[in-house]
């Protein structure tokens, strides 16, 4: 491929290099920060367990006490209930009976689980064979009072509210949203309950767009779409710039369109034109609009409704959810399944084929989706996945390991 093909590789390090986090805060209630990223470590106010406590229903008693070979006979002294402490020692030759959750009663230091002792009357009989500190939760196991329990940068996930909410935190401080823009191009694109017209098509990037931001917890700002004149596309853009931390465009990009769009951008900011060593994809613009401290980042994205989704997972994913003050950005998940399908490839670009991973056989099988035209978006729906195809692959024949990247987790 020749030179003037950016790798896919160059595109993403100079885009990532260009993001930083949000800098505005929200305090918000635990319950509501699903899916909001941590603006500041979670200091534990309290030892998770904050005592000592039983893990099993069975009997507390002082492992001393514990005849080495034989059977003990201990003397019942009450019961501990979860949430209701016992006051008083288990002494020498004492048993406490206790429930899972229960604090640890003075004295004792090892719980004998019910199933394997025998009552008599007062008295409890333990079996030889039990371990020191058996059945014990220690006081701080999971967490000491003081340290952090989640991080600053961390997208938090329900497992996270659950241990916010474990150490009595009321509320959160998370980063505000990132507002993005959405804007479609092109004189052929209507909207919905436009009068379908000659040669005109129904919209499809800003719904997809405007699907992907949702689930990546971003505030999405319809921009509409402005067609292709000089006057439509430099009004769209300026009512956004500064009012949104990016703006998404489809469309717009290709060569054949590049001149003017160029020109409106060139007078609005700096955008560098790539055309990228991928496909789908291919045409992409990135840049900053608007003066201040940061302006708006703009992302062009080409479009082709598969090359949109492709170019946004790829390219924006990262970014945005670096604005959004994520730390660190992790690789999406993949990995290597068997390919069923054989495919044409051409090394020196990354391509990006729809497929349908199943596991079968005790491994991952992957299938292309039918037709992989950059204007077929039901091959997105028909997928479950994305085969990527490196820079350096060749053609693929069955049988061959291909890497995948499931969309669940994608986004
Ligand atoms: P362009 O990059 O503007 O040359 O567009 C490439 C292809 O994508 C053309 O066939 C367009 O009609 C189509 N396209 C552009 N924008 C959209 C859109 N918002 N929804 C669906 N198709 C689009
Ligand atoms: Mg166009």
């Amino acid at each position: 491929m020749s030179q003037h093909f950016t790798p896919v590789a160059v595109a993403r390090a100079h885009i990532l290099a260009a993001c930083a986090a949000v800098t505005g805060t929200q305090r918000v209630p635990v319950r509501d920060a699903l899916g909001r990223v941590l603006a500041a470590d979670v200091i534990s106010p309290v030892s998770v367990p904050p005592h000592d406590n039983s893990a099993m229903d069975g009997y507390a008693v002082r492992a001393a006490d514990l005849a080495a070979g034989t059977e003990t006979r201990l003397r019942i002294v009450g019961t501990a209930y979860a949430g209701h402490a016992w006051q008083g020692e288990v002494g020498a030759g004492e048993a406490l009976r206790i429930m899972t959750g229960a604090v640890m009663p003075a004295g004792a230091d090892t719980v004998v689980i019910q199933e394997s002792v025998r009552t008599d009357g007062d008295a409890v009989v333990v079996p030889p064979g039990q371990k020191a500190g058996q059945h014990r939760r220690r006081a701080g196991e999971d967490l000491h009072a003081g340290e952090a329990a989640l991080r600053a940068g961390r997208l938090l996930r329900p497992a996270d509210i659950g241990l916010a909410a474990s150490l009595g935190v009321a509320e959160l401080t998370v980063r505000r949203r990132v507002r993005v823009g959405v804007l479609s191009t092109g004189d052929e694109v209507m909207s919905i309950g436009d009068a379908p017209r000659e040669g005109g098509i129904y919209d499809s990037n800003r719904y997809t767009l405007t699907g992907m931001l949702t689930r990546l917890g971003c505030e999405v700002v319809d921009l509409g779409v402005a067609g292709d004149t000089r006057e439509a596309l430099s009004a769209a853009l300026e009512s956004a710039v500064g009012e949104v931390d990016a703006i998404i465009t489809s469309g717009g990009v290709s060569v054949g369109e590049a001149d003017f769009v160029r020109e409106i951008l060139a007078s609005l900011g700096q955008v560098e034109f790539w055309k990228i060593a991928m496909k789908p994809g291919r045409p992409m613009a990135f840049g900053r609009l608007g003066r201040g401290e940061r302006g708006t980042l703009l992302f062009g994205l080409p479009g082709n409704p598969v090359a949109t989704m492709v170019t946004f997972y790829f390219f924006a994913r990262e970014a945005l959810l670096t604005l959004m003050g994520v730390a660190p950005v992790a690789a999406p998940i993949h990995f290597s399944a068997v390919s069923d399908t054989a495919m044409k490839k051409q090394p020196g670009r990354t391509e990006y084929q729809r497929g349908v991973l199943e596991l079968r056989d005790g491994g991952w099988h992957v299938a292309v989706t039918g037709a992989q035209g950059s204007g077929i978006l039901r091959s997105m729906c028909d997928a479950n996945c994305i085969i990527v195809l490196g820079d350096d692959c060749g053609n693929v024949a069955i049988g061959d390991a291909v890497t995948v990247i499931p969309f669940e987790g994608l986004i």
